[in-house]
């Protein structure tokens, strides 16, 4: 039995493409420099796996930005906004990427969306009518001879035909289906030339597969590939599907003519019974994804091999996969030196679980595999008991009942007493809560991590920049003001420091967007909160100011969704312990004075099943309870925020509004406020803030650009329910674009009042 991977990580062990990016938009480096940055990177990657033992070995799913991206500029779809720049080939895409603002033009980024369920987000391709799809670039062909050039016969991956329409966005009146005929020709060009160069596989990623899908999302699947296989050659297809099940396609995809069919075992619940009822073609092969691309937890070998025995009933041939990309998981546990072995034995990386692939290889081959040393290894890890329980918290989450979930009084009684007592002028100004992490504040935070300064000289810098960060909204005018967040490096990580039961690493990194990296830190245990953890930053803030000052926490949803969870206990028993956890942070920050608080849900919509019947059942019930909890028992005059990204959260508009927050801020700009109509239409009761301006990009908003967002805004909601603030924190930009930002956008703010008054 082969072993495959359906991609690999591709920042750098140590991110270093992240820094040579960095460097490079600065222009410290040249693009040349940078090309060696990725050569390098990419080399290693092809030299772990094939020393992992790794049988087909992935390529083309390293990416300067984004793989969806690198599939637009592959198929010659550029919006003409960028193309008109006249930049270089790397700078056009980049362009496209992070937006532009120089002596070129003015240009917003691509819209960048949540790549299905996890937290990494891709860009969103653009597609309007005059566009014309060809197959114009050379990265996948580039990547395959370098590796060949390194003596390696990769599986180049792709993102399939189907999977890209459906995430394109079509600007002009033309659709998908308008398009399918050129797709499939470009597509069956890249097989020619994969041909061509002597590849043995090509991958062709489709998640989109595993959504509800309708008909007419069967019949473009099919145009596609009927099209695609049509005109086959020897170069075998691999049509891969990950984060969920077929059962929608299955029998569509078994009858085409694909060579290997790639199904998740992790995440796709109705998987195993799929096969098991409709069998799987002969002669064809399973890429059978089992061991989890996702989480970091040891893969079980006996219920991997129970599994695997199941398959071989119905598939004659099987390799054994991931689950999906490892994409989203960190790199190697080597790096992490302080970590106890205890734990670490536990804990499985992209590195570790090229490992797994090649012991089940070794296992499954054996005449005896109960006898093999790793299986006895594997199995006695998974006897042993994890030392990681907390029966009080326990006991707590047991006991909750409906009165720890509702907040009284109800929320229209609420609003009027704190309009009252704020007294808050119209499109109140506020930001949403970090200001930008510069690199002093970086280091500071460093030498204290590595014990160069001390707790109060860490604690005074801190204070010195929440100071400045005060005095500079009191200049600019802002009405709700924020400390900063300089104390943190991430808004997960940072409480998961704060509260028992969490892990944490130094290297494990996980990609974003971009080359941005989170690190998400891991849920060992029972989660409880040892003492207050925000407290005396938010105090020290308020006293500097007569404005109110927002606390600043993030949610148990956003907590979990952005941990790796443990796979012992439900999702929803661990968002509860973490519920009662913020909950207490909630109501010190009150009883200490301060009064607006913002609990982050910056995840909650990120990680919504991606089948509709499961929102409710598997995610929503328990998700929003988790956030009510959390607020549930403060008194009617404090008043509570919620902030979430990327908020497509049309279709659940209404288990928004039923968090129960006063006022909710979120991105909107970079989807062009299509939000507002479904705000409007369910008579959202929440005060919003849809975001005026993109932070994602360094260019700087003008005031006329914020008012015409503003005036848009208010067409759908009305002006005492509107608040005026930038997408997201600003934790990731300069001072430089920062200040004049915020300028225009509380210009901007108070022109608009003058129009009102
Ligand atoms: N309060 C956080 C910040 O401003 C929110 C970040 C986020 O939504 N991702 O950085
Ligand atoms: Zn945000």
């Amino acid at each position: 039995m082969k072993t495959s991977i359906v991609g690999y990580p591709r920042v750098g062990t140590l991110r270093e493409l992240k820094y040579a990016s960095e460097k490079y938009f600065k222009n410290a480096i040249t693009a040349e420099s940078l090309e060696q940055t990725a050569k390098a990177i990419r080399h290693t990657h092809w030299s772990v796996q094939q020393t992992s033992g790794l049988d087909l070995i992935t390529s083309n799913d390293f990416s300067f930005y984004d793989n969806t991206l690198d599939t637009a500029f592959l198929l010659n779809v550029v919006p003409e906004r960028y193309r008109a720049l006249n930049l270089s080939p790397l700078d056009t895409y980049f362009a496209a990427a992070k937006g532009y603002q120089g002596e070129h033009g003015d240009v917003k980024a691509l819209a960048m969306k949540k790549w299905f369920n996890t937290n990494y987000h891709y860009m969103v391709p653009e597609i309007d009518d005059s566009l014309e799809i060809k197959l114009v670039g050379t990265k996948p062909f580039d990547e395959f001879i370098e590796a060949k050039d390194q003596g390696l016969v990769t599986k180049p991956v792709v993102v399939g035909a189907f999977t890209f329409l459906k995430l394109t966005r079509f600007t002009g009146v033309k659709k998908a289906l308008d398009f399918a005929d050129a797709v499939a020709k470009a597509y069956t060009e890249i097989l020619m030339k994969f041909n061509a160069l002597g590849a043995e596989w090509v991958q062709f990623d489709e998640p989109y597969l595993v959504h509800d899908l309708t008909d007419e999302d069967i019949m473009l699947f099919e145009a596609l590939y009927s099209k695609i296989l049509g005109s086959k050659v020897a170069v075998k297809v691999l049509l891969q599907t990950y984060f969920g099940d077929v059962r929608d396609c299955y029998d569509t995809i078994t009858k085409l003519d694909f060579d290997g069919i790639g199904l998740d075992f992790v995440e796709g619940k109705q998987s195993l019974s799929l096969v098991k009822k409709y069998g799987f073609p002969v002669g064809k092969t399973l890429f059978a994804g089992i061991v989890n691309g996702k989480n970091i937890w040891r893969n079980h070998y006996i219920k991997t091999l129970e599994i695997i025995d199941e398959l071989q009933k119905h598939c004659d041939n099987i390799i054994l996969n991931t689950s999906c990309s490892l994409l989203h998981v960190p790199y190697t546990l080597d790096n992490e030196t302080k970590l106890d072995d205890k734990y670490k034995k536990h804990f499985s990386f992209a590195e570790e679980k090229l490992t797994e692939l090649s012991e089940l290889k070794s296992i499954i081959g054996s005449a005896n595999p109960a006898n093999e040393e790793e299986y006895i290894r594997n199995a006695s890890l998974f006897a042993e008991r994890r030392d990681c329980s907390n029966e009080a918290v326990q006991k707590k989450v047991a006991a909750l009942t409906d009165e720890n979930f509702t907040r009284l009084p109800a929320f229209a009684q609420r609003e009027t007493i704190q309009k009252k007592i704020f007294n808050l002028p119209l499109l109140p100004t506020t930001t949403i809560g970090s200001f930008p992490q510069t690199a002093d504040v970086k280091a500071n935070r460093s030498s204290f991590k590595k014990g160069e300064i001390s707790e109060a000289q860490y604690k005074e810098f801190n204070k010195k920049k929440i100071s400045e960060c005060v005095k500079l909204q009191e200049q600019l005018g802002l009405d709700i003001l924020v400390h900063g967040e300089f104390e943190r490096n991430d808004m997960v990580e940072y409480f998961g420091e704060c509260l028992d039961g969490y892990l944490f690493t130094e290297k494990a990194w996980v990609q974003s967007y971009g080359t941005r990296c989170v690190k998400p830190p891991v849920v060992w245990g029972d989660i409880s909160r040892r003492n207050p953890i925000t407290v005396e930053w938010s105090v020290y803030a308020q006293n500097l100011t007569q404005k109110p000052m927002k606390g600043m926490l993030t949610g148990p949803v956003t907590i979990l969704n952005w941990s790796f969870p443990r796979e012992d206990i439900s999702l929803k028993e661990c968002a509860f312990q973490i519920g009662l956890a913020i909950h207490e942070e909630v109501l010190d920050l009150e009883a200490n004075g301060i009064r607006i608080i913002q609990i982050d849900e910056a995840a909650l919509r990120e990680k919504l099943p991606l089948r509709k019947s499961d929102w409710k059942s598997e995610y929503l019930d328990w998700a929003i309870p988790a956030f009510r909890m959390v607020h549930s028992g403060v008194k009617p005059e404090t008043q509570i925020h919620t902030h979430m990204c990327y908020s497509e959260f049309g279709d659940i508009i209404k288990d928004i509004d039923d968090m129960d927050a006063d006022v909710i801020t979120f991105e909107a700009s970079r989807s062009d406020l299509t939000i507002l109509a479904a705000l409007k239409e369910c008579n959202f009761k929440t005060e919003v803030g849809p975001g005026v301006y993109d932070i994602h990009s360094p260019r700087i908003p003008s005031v006329e650009e914020i008012k015409t967002a503003l005036h848009k805004m208010l067409a759908s909601i009305p002006a005492s329910k509107l608040w005026v603030n930038p997408d997201c924190g600003l934790k990731t930009r300069g001072n430089a674009e920062t200040v004049p930002s915020l300028e225009h956008l509380v210009q901007a703010a108070k022109e608009i009042r003058n129009e009102n008054s």
